[in-house]
């Protein structure tokens, strides 16, 4: 058992504070890493506050992990001491299942290991997160990171970019298709950049007047206020796809009624609260309304090497954790430009 130095939220309604955590001794297929950046998920926040329910106090977050191998098991060979590695929001699955076989562990029909409030693979052992100085995970759940990229601006491929990349993948979207990408945060930036790099013509539909000057130089060709009706009146029945980040309850109906006949709407982000669906959103055009959940692993490392091909990071503004609360309030006011990531060097 080693202690290491970690933040935590001790209740729904407290801000995250210092913590110490026990990380399990690297059996023979772990990898220990310490971490070098973590970025911060609105899933963290959800989580933290118990918006979804189900949290597991104390919880310490963090699912977007960039770090150095500093230790390894005896089975060991993909990795050695010193290689810059990656952690995404998940650390186990059963590996047995339909699902895990066919390289989607994100959807494990044993239950996968998340990254923090969850259970390792024993079903007793709680999981922590990576706002913590290292962290112990089994070999196959530890991704390849190149050095050519930044690293702090890498850490939020690890959940943003893949949980973006595998729909459009997943969806074949290509060269010529109209896509909008609703929410301009840490999702909805990753959305804009990589749909951008695939060929797709990418609207921007925001709340924000404030972020139209970024949502083009991100790469999105229209930008679209979510709040002028007479302009998505015109928008109606005109995308392909549609990728909802959405964080908080928002009007689907409104989303579905500008998608074209047989257009897909994705929906990632996860509002706490349920929504209505009017059926003849989707009845009228043969639309589709769906959801995906990050990437399996194999996907994970297709799109880190991706994204390092196509010289593809995340705009991020570096905290120290001791600023992870005042992170929490600016993300919720969707002033985050556009991914905090916690400079790991700076817990105390
Ligand atoms: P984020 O950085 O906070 O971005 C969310 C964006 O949604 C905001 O920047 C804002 O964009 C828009 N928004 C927020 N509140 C809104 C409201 N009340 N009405 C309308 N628009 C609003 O969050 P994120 O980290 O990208 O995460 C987004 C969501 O995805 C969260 O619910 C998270 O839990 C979920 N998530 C899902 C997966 C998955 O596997 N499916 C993975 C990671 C995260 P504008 O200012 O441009 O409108
Ligand atoms: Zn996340």
């Amino acid at each position: 058992m080693t202690l290491v130095k970690a933040y935590a939220a001790q209740k729904a309604d407290k801000a995250l504070e210092p913590y110490q955590l026990t990380r399990r001794e690297p059996g023979a297929d772990d990898v220990e890493i310490k971490i070098l950046y973590c970025g911060v998920c609105h899933s963290d926040i959800h989580t933290a506050r118990n918006e979804w329910g189900g949290t597991m106090y104390p919880v310490v977050p963090g699912h977007e992990v960039v770090g150095k191998v500093s230790r390894v098991g005896a089975n060991v060979s993909r990795f050695k001491v010193g290689d810059t590695v990656g952690v995404g929001c998940f650390v186990d699955s059963c590996g047995h299942c339909n699902n895990c076989k066919d390289h989607q562990e994100q959807y494990c029909e044993n239950g996968h290991s998340q990254t923090y409030n969850s259970f390792e693979q024993d079903k007793k052992t709680i999981t922590y997160g990576g706002y913590s100085t290292h962290i112990v995970v089994t070999q196959g759940f530890v991704l390849n990171i190149s050095d050519k990229l930044p690293l702090e601006k890498v850490a939020p491929l690890l959940c943003a970019g893949i949980t973006t990349y595998s729909p459009l993948k997943y969806w074949g979207v290509k060269k010529g298709d109209k896509l909008a990408v609703v929410g301009l945060g840490g999702l909805g930036h990753m959305a804009v950049k990589i749909a951008s790099s695939m060929g797709a013509e990418v609207t921007m539909l925001s709340r924000s007047p404030g972020k139209a000057k970024d949502a083009e130089e991100l790469g999105a060709h229209h930008f679209a206020l979510t709040t002028d009706k007479e302009k998505m009146k015109e928008l109606a029945n005109t995308f392909d796809f549609i990728i909802d980040t959405v964080s908080a309850e928002h009007d689907y109906n409104e989303y579905l009624a500008l998608l074209g006949t047989n257009g897909v709407m994705v929906l990632l982000g996860v509002p706490p609260t349920p929504s209505d669906v009017q059926a003849f959103h989707l009845i009228m055009g043969r639309r589709s309304l769906v959801g995906s959940l990050v990437g399996g692993i194999k996907e994970t490392q297709e799109m880190l090497d991706y994204c390092a091909e196509h010289n593809i990071t995340s705009d991020v503004e570096m905290i120290r954790m001791d600023q992870i609360n005042e992170a929490y309030e600016r993300t919720l006011k969707g002033d985050v430009h556009y991914r905090f990531v916690i400079d790991m060097a700076s817990i105390d």
